[in-house]
């Protein structure tokens, strides 16, 4: 897939590598599982949205911004990874982000990725839960223009048509790897919040006309609202590069894994970071990778997989957020 028509900025280590987890795969005695490590990006600890502001930031670079601006959840690693970028290149960044856990402890008000926000030189503004962010953005950005300011707004995730292109990209790094490996994969698993990566992945299959299945495991949404939302963004993507838009079919977001809500632990989340983290030192995180490498897990153990199939499941980073959720995991004292 060439995208060289599309401006781009250099932030990621490329080509992330496809690893197999074979302790993984035997413990579980299903298919041969392969990790794509988007947590190896390595943009201030890495992960999924350095791939998506390659494309962001050179958009911003060239509409001529001082100031980026986004949104997220408190422990946003868009966020962190937006506010690194900005760094990067010697623009300013202001983040608001949404306290969407009213009784979390004190370290996930402030540690993890909020504290890599910080130290990366951005601003912050918290707000309520429930805040419509989208307009609370806009508000800011508008603000900064009448200060003289050129604000640039990326909208949470990093998830629009130019975001998704970073997932395209890494759809077909994925193929050339699985080639070179000589393996076929016939699933890829992702968590799905923003909807971008998703998306990005469904218009990348359109545009290379290669066929897998990819599995999305929502983090905040009921499925029907999930696969709307990264069907509408792949349509459009696909668009964007000329492909043709995937069919609807394909869109899958599995919502029995969310538990009780965005950000809140659940047993099958803490299950699958110590499971990784014992079988091979691997480190998920609590809001997105535990949530889908759980659902993976209870698919694998409910038999729908051959022992011969080889499934990809795309790390997309966040750990950074573990030391903010230390209290959402059971330790002996110490
Ligand atoms: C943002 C994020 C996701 C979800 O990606 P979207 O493009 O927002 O759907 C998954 N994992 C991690 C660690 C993230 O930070």
């Amino acid at each position: 897939m060439n995208l060289s028509s599309f401006p781009r900025l250099r932030l990621a280590h490329l080509p992330t590598p496809l690893e197999p987890l074979e302790r993984l795969s035997k413990h579980l005695g299903g298919p041969h599982i392969w990790v794509k490590r988007d947590d190896c990006t390595g943009l201030a600890t890495g992960g999924n949205k350095t791939r998506k502001l390659e494309f962001l930031m050179a958009d911003a670079e060239r509409e001529g911004a001082d100031v980026v601006l986004t949104q997220g959840a408190i422990q946003s690693n868009h966020a962190r990874q937006t506010a690194a970028a900005a760094a990067r290149l010697g623009v300013a960044c202001h983040i608001l982000l949404e306290e969407r856990l009213s009784d979390a402890p004190a370290a996930y008000q402030a540690s993890g990725n909020v504290f890599l926000d910080e130290l990366c030189g951005a601003t912050i503004g918290r707000h309520p839960g429930g805040t419509d962010m989208n307009a609370a953005l806009e508000q800011a950005a508008d603000g900064l223009r009448a200060a003289g300011c050129r604000p640039y707004v990326i909208p949470g995730g990093g998830s629009n048509r130019i975001g998704a292109l970073g997932y395209v990209d890494c759809l077909s790094e994925t193929f050339e790897q699985a080639d070179a490996a000589g393996i076929r994969f016939t699933q890829l698993w992702t968590a799905t919040g923003s909807a971008g990566t998703q998306a990005g992945l469904l218009a990348g299959m359109s545009a290379l006309e290669r066929e897998v299945a990819i599995r999305g495991v929502s983090v905040r949404f009921d499925r029907a609202t999930q696969e709307e939302k990264v069907f509408a963004l792949a349509c459009e993507t696909a668009r964007y590069i000329d492909a043709p838009p995937p069919p609807r079919g394909a869109v899958v977001a599995y919502d029995e894994y969310v538990g009780a809500g965005y950000g809140h632990p659940t047993a099958g989340m803490r299950e699958a970071v110590e499971l990784l983290a014992r079988t091979e030192g691997l480190l998920l995180d609590p809001v997105y990778s535990g949530k889908g490498m759980a659902g993976l897990v209870d698919r694998i153990r409910r038999g729908e997989f051959t022992g011969d199939e080889h499934i990809v499941f795309l790390h997309t980073g966040g750990s950074a957020s573990l030391f903010a959720y230390e209290w959402a995991f059971e330790r002996s004292a110490h």
